[in-house]
């Protein structure tokens, strides 16, 4: 992860900070914003990414079908 970059809030558009945070039977990293506490762990951002990516897909199909 960058360390130079730290994402904005999506709330609040805070400051947010990376912080490890403990699941059901792991440890991981992620993102807290320190303004409202709102809390972007990995798991988030890939579901993100996903979606985002089958979106594109689904464009992109749209565009050869015409
Ligand atoms: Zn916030």
């Amino acid at each position: 992860m960058d360390k130079s970059h730290f994402p904005k809030c999506l709330r609040c558009g805070g400051a947010m900070v990376c912080d490890k945070f403990y699941g059901h039977h792991e440890q991981f990293w992620g993102w807290k914003c320190l303004i409202c506490g709102e809390i972007v762990d990995p798991v988030i951002l890939e579901n993100r990414q996903l979606m985002r990516a089958g979106q594109e897909i689904n464009v992109q199909r749209a565009r050869v079908r015409r």
